[in-house]
């Protein structure tokens, strides 16, 4: 079907709907007539409002031909009942066009804002409008006698509280109900608050509708002092109609208290469940409650994220044992390891020095020098452990004061290749050194880079063959400095290179190159790392090693 054609069908049909309908009410409000054209109206007024609030425009085209259709007297001609269905149309208008005007409202009602302005704005300002110009048409229709003020107020009140009555409910279910049988239906969560405001609202509502309704009648009863057949036959209809506000009010509250009851209820036990699948540590899906009011969907929404976050700081908590459990065996393996490393110089000092007190006459000169010597090298070993464990210490409580300045890096490493050059020349081993041209600028604490610098070259050194070059190449990458120290010495494998930069770890068993600490990689890592920068090692095996260092530029 073309769509244009398509909807000019869809606006006939709403036409159609809304003249069926206020036709009908209006003509079962003229059959409730109590006096002189004072007739129960509001089932019409309701129906122009909704059908307005619905369909837009086109439902005013409904209402006068409905009006037309459905004329309040024998004698009305055709201009006044398009006057009085132009008016009718009119006022239904008044709360779609509020509406239409401010986006932020809703036409279901479903937040307190938008229920205010229908009830205040729209349905108020609509009812009044309609009382007044309705019974001025009453007071100046021909056969009409002037009617009391008193009394149209009084019937106003029943007519625009009942009006409301309907059309309340109309708007806040209807617009859920229809939504039903689209496709593309739209997720529309409805508050449980909002449920309860617009039940409260009926049960308000019809209370006053019925009461107006029956002040007004045994007001009029009274002071007529004779009840004339006639009258009391109307009486008794609109009598009627009040029961049947009562019955509606009294529906919608078990209507209330049922779905309530049920569907709220339900995902209670649902919450319930799927909190005590938490506590067994179950992660929770926020689908399994199942309902579409709002304060459940938020609970369950909130409710995901705590477990969700639960989950995430039970997982930190483990990793933090884990790494808690991890660093005490270290902190053990680590004193363990350090009263050997203690033991063994101090063992020779005491060997040694036992030796000359005891057998001095024994000893010759060149022994004796041979002994002490011994002695020495133990006790600078000893002062050079004590010395890189204390400056490791420091690292660690976070106690050792590094002196930041803005320094070039070239200089350092100028520096430490000069300093390095005798242990060098003592294995034949040549040094190359690649420094970039322009000043390799970094802030930092110079005396430590260099001690860093220091202990790469002395392993280099000492990890190499006689004979074999040792290149020192720094260069900018990615917004740092890198310096590398490379060697073709006997390399190390991956895992040790995993371990090498942790205290105490010599790869090697005691050899010729055990003069080491064990210490210098773990300081140098420390020592970089506090300048915010890396150290690593890339080395195979036999063919030598890098090991470089990034800096951040100053
Ligand atoms: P050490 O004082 O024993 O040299 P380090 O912390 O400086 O202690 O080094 C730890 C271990 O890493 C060394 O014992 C050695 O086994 C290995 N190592 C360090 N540098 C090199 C290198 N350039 N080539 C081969 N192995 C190396």
């Amino acid at each position: 079907m073309p769509p244009l054609l398509r909807r000019a069908l869809l606006r006939l049909a709403q036409v159609a709907v809304t003249f069926l309908l206020f036709g009908a009410c209006n003509k079962i409000g003229f059959y409730f007539e109590v006096e002189n054209g004072v007739s129960i109206l509001f089932p019409a007024s309701a129906v122009g409002i909704v059908c307005c609030m619905y369909f837009g425009a086109w439902a005013a085209l409904g209402i006068i031909l409905g009006t037309i259709a459905t004329p309040w007297s024998p004698n009305a001609d055709l201009p006044s009942l398009l006057l009085s269905g132009s008016i009718s149309a009119l006022e239904a208008m008044i709360p779609s066009l509020i509406f239409r005007w401010r986006r932020d409202l809703v036409t279901d009602l479903r937040d307190m804002k938008s229920l205010l302005t229908f009830l205040l704005f729209g349905t108020i300002v609509n009812t009044a409008f309609s009382a007044i110009i309705g019974n001025l048409l009453v007071v100046t229709h021909p056969p009409g006698v002037l009617l009391q003020w008193r009394e149209v107020f009084v019937w106003w009140i029943a007519d625009f509280t009942a009006a409301l009555l309907l059309a309340t409910p109309a708007l806040a279910f209807g617009g859920a109900l229809l939504s039903r049988f689209r496709i593309d239906r739209p997720e529309r969560p409805r508050s449980i608050t909002n449920t309860l405001q617009i039940v409260t609202v009926i049960i308000l509502l019809g209370f006053s509708a019925s009461l107006a309704i029956r002040l007004y009648l045994n007001e009029e009863y009274i002071r007529q002092g004779l009840v004339s057949p006639q009258f009391e036959v109307k009486r008794q209809r609109v009598m009627a109609v009040t029961t049947i506000i009562d019955g509606f009010v009294l529906l919608t509250l078990v209507l209330a208290s049922a779905t309530l009851l049920l569907k709220i209820s339900r995902p209670f036990r649902q919450i319930r469940s799927a909190l005590e699948a938490m506590r067994e540590g179950e992660p929770l899906d926020a689908a399994r409650i199942d309902s579409r009011y709002l304060e459940f969907r938020t609970i369950a929404e909130t409710l995901e994220q705590t477990a969700r976050t639960l989950q995430q700081r039970e997982e930190e908590l483990r990793l933090q044992t884990e790494r808690a459990v991890a660093a005490s065996s270290i902190k053990s393996d680590f004193l363990a390891k350090m009263s050997h490393e203690l033991r063994t110089p101090l063992n020779s000092i005491i060997g040694f020095s036992d030796l000359l007190m005891e057998q001095e006459e024994t000893i010759d000169g060149g022994k004796r020098i041979a002994f002490l010597e011994n002695v020495a090298t133990s006790a600078r070993h000893l002062l050079k452990l004590i010395n890189d464990l204390l400056d490791i210490a420091r690292i660690e409580s976070g106690k050792m004061r590094l002196h930041f300045e803005d320094v070039d890096l070239r200089h350092a490493i100028a520096n430490t290749v000069a300093s390095t050059t005798p242990l060098f020349a003592r294995k034949r081993q040549e040094v190359e050194v690649l420094l970039p041209d322009e000043p390799m600028i970094a802030r930092a604490d110079i005396s430590r880079v260099e001690q860093v610098l220091l202990n790469l070259l002395a392993n280099a050194n000492k990890f190499s063959p006689e004979g074999e070059k040792i290149s020192v190449r720094s260069r900018a990458d990615a917004g740092r400095w890198r310096i590398e120290v490379a060697d073709r010495g006997i390399g190390i494998s991956a895992d040790d290179q995993r371990r090498i930069f942790d205290e105490f770890e010599q790869v090697f068993t005691r050899g010729p190159n055990s003069a080491g600490t064990g210490l210098g990689l773990a300081l140098a890592r420390r020592y970089v790392e506090a300048h915010g920068g890396r150290i690593e090692v890339q080395s195979a095996v036999g063919e030598g090693s890098v090991f470089s260092v990034t800096l951040p530029r100053g």
